[in-house]
């Protein structure tokens, strides 16, 4: 591993709580050598380096006499802690000036100011985490669903990790039987049996297969559902979108604080988040049949996971819109009819639609968008997900398991076709690069650089 750009002997100190001005506590966080040293410096109450780990204690923050807050400071003694090094945390009242009085006395002492996810990047380094559970720490603190929560926790405690590391032994302890084989290449031996390798190497496809497979629904977990809601104008799009989002919003806006800009366009049925793909735009996305909006639509459209497609029985009788159905059929993206606006309709008009097996809805009475929402849940076959199974979401990830999966391939094709044995712990050996890089045991400064720096500061 080449982590040689990353010194790690200084201490580092961040904000660790949102910079926003809600909330009574903020907490700054500092890790290294000299943290607890440092923070000694500029507290008053027991002195911190004769305390315990894991140990609270109360005091204030002084700038010589100058009392700047009554404060709780946490310890944690080396490796104790989330970044493994000396680490303390200090809640201080959430008063921007009070945090940046206290920062600053801290990097005069001699911390310096972290980058960002610095302290995760660290918890890694010191060996604390792998790569992937350190992603998991990023997707856990974005995730605003259950679902989203389930994955990214499971990810953080390790669950696709251990299943990688094992596989990954199994495989390094035939590339060094093969290896083996090289040193002796003249007398021609065999130490690694090759039916057992490709067993291993069988039994290894199939769950780097469904590892990847799972992409799709961990992907869709992680970033929600992309929905489209189509129609002509004046089908009542808008109408349906806002019946969803007043009442996210009023469920949501119960919780005080809560960042509204990130749930605009969202919705969450039983914990799976569906997200509106171009919602400003809606309006644009009408007339499918008509010859010039035709190509942006299905633009569009292509990015959905799923289409709810309205239509309004005041406007087109069921011939009209049996004639539109074929034009999105051919998108083969999962699609609900609706037949909207049924406020508008006896129970003798909604018959003559029931050929063509739709919701009736009336966005504007928020009639059936209930049991809509169970049928956008049944579409997308989210219903009775097993979040305990083992779920990619990262797209880094899943690029690394296909690479291995090419690599084994080759191998079995050197097996079956006799290749020398060079050739083959070649091969092996590229597939363990590809499953190391998903964990970090192979990993390079661009690529933690890349990781990290999305980080927020802080993390
Ligand atoms: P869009 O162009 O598809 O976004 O359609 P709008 O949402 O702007 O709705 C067009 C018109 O239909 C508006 O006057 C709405 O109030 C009306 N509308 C929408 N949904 C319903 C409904 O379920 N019942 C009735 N009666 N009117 C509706």
């Amino acid at each position: 591993m080449s982590n040689t750009g990353y010194i790690t002997e200084d201490t580092i100190v961040a904000l660790a709580t949102s910079s926003g001005t809600n909330g009574a506590i903020a907490v700054i966080r500092v890790s290294g050598q000299n943290a607890i040293k440092i923070t000694n410096e500029i507290f008053k109450g027991k002195n911190l380096l004769q305390q315990a780990s894991h140990t609270i204690h109360f005091g204030t923050i002084r700038d010589g006499e100058e009392i700047i807050d009554e404060v709780l400071v946490s310890l944690f003694v080396a490796p104790n802690s989330y970044t493994r090094e000396n680490s303390v945390e200090i809640s201080t009242h959430n008063s921007k000036y009070i945090i940046e009085r206290v920062v600053n006395l801290l990097i005069k002492k001699g911390a310096r100011a972290a980058r960002p996810g610095e302290f995760t990047l660290r918890a890694f380094l010191n060996g604390g985490m792998d790569l992937s559970q350190a992603e998991a720490v990023a997707d856990l603190i974005a995730s605003n669903s259950a679902a989203s929560h389930q994955v990214a926790m499971q990810q953080m405690r390790g669950g696709f990790s251990n299943q990688l590391k094992s596989l990954r032994e199994d495989l390094i302890h035939f590339a060094s039987l093969i290896e083996l084989e090289l040193d002796f290449s003249e007398e021609d031996v065999e130490f690694a049996n090759r039916d057992q390798l490709k067993n291993l190497i069988n039994k290894i496809q199939v769950i780097v297969q469904k590892l990847v497979q799972s992409f799709e629904q961990g992907n869709v977990l992680k970033n929600g559902v992309p929905v489209v809601i189509a129609g002509k104008p004046n089908v009542g799009k808008s109408t349906l979108l806002n019946a969803f989002l007043n009442e996210e919003r009023a469920i949501v806006s119960d919780i005080a604080g809560t960042t509204r800009d990130t749930i605009e366009d969202e919705i969450n049925i039983h914990g799976v988040t569906f997200r509106f793909i171009d919602t400003a735009g809606i309006r644009e996305t009408a007339d499918v049949i008509e010859a010039k909006g035709v190509e942006r639509t299905r633009e569009k459209m292509k990015q959905a996971r799923l289409i709810i497609y309205l239509f309004d029985p005041t406007q087109d009788k069921v011939e009209e819109v049996q004639a539109q159905l074929p034009e999105i059929e051919r998108l083969q993206i999962p699609f609900v009819t609706i037949i909207n606006k049924s406020d508008l309709l006896s129970e003798a008009q909604k018959e003559v639609y029931n050929v063509l097996n739709p919701l009736y809805i009336s966005a504007k009475e928020q009639i059936g968008v209930e049991e809509l929402k169970d049928e956008l849940i049944n579409r997308v076959h989210l219903g009775n997900l097993n979040t305990d199974d083992v779920m990619v979401t990262n797209i880094r990830h899943v690029e690394a398991l296909q690479k291995t999966a090419d690599s084994l391939e080759r191998v079995i094709y050197g097996i079956d076709n006799p290749v020398t044995s060079d050739f083959l712990a070649m091969d092996i050996r590229q597939a363990l690069y590809h499953l190391g890089e998903i964990t970090g045991s192979v990993s390079t400064d661009d690529l933690l650089d890349n990781i990290f720096s999305k980080f927020c500061i802080g993390k």
